[in-house]
């Protein structure tokens, strides 16, 4: 806990996690909460309660891994050779922070539902896609619905 005394402003437990939280909520990169403005960007919904969660140009694009050769330390009996993202990493957003403080990993739940979005992971994930995403905010893409706004009136 040394890190938290010197930085007082910071809520970093271990020197491991020390630069991604700093540079996460110390220097309050979180995006801004969608649900709070309008754009007309594309935006991504909660599936269940239509809760917009994140916009479009939050998500973090990688490059497609190598599929399930990348996986071959993991014993995964149903994965095909066909790379494939099926998540979306973004970065975080404000209505996460509550959960992202003081622990190193954990879930992503919906800030008005509750239902499971995705997880994140200070320390990263592998997409499965077989690519390594660090620090990961992950949301599957079968808990959330992209909107896109056509009539920009309101
Ligand atoms: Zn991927
Ligand atoms: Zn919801």
């Amino acid at each position: 806990d040394i890190y938290v005394s010197t930085h007082i402003s910071c809520v970093c437990m271990c020197v491991f996690v020390w630069a991604c939280i700093c540079a996460c909520v110390c220097r309050e990169i979180f995006a801004l909460d969608p649900d709070l403005s309008s754009s007309s960007e594309v935006s991504y919904r909660c599936r269940k309660c239509r809760r917009t969660l994140f916009r479009g140009s939050s998500i973090l694009s990688h490059p497609v891994g190598e599929g399930a050769s990348a996986f071959s330390h993991k014993k995964f009996s149903n994965l095909t050779g066909n790379a494939q993202c099926t998540s979306y990493f973004i970065e975080p957003v404000q209505w996460m922070k509550p959960s992202l403080l003081r622990v190193m990993h954990g879930q992503l739940l919906c800030p008005k539902c509750s239902s499971k979005l995705g997880s994140f992971s200070w320390c990263g994930y592998q997409c499965s896609c077989g690519r390594w995403v660090t620090p990961a905010f992950q949301l599957h893409h079968n808990r959330v619905d992209e909107i896109r706004q056509i009539k920009m009136q309101k």
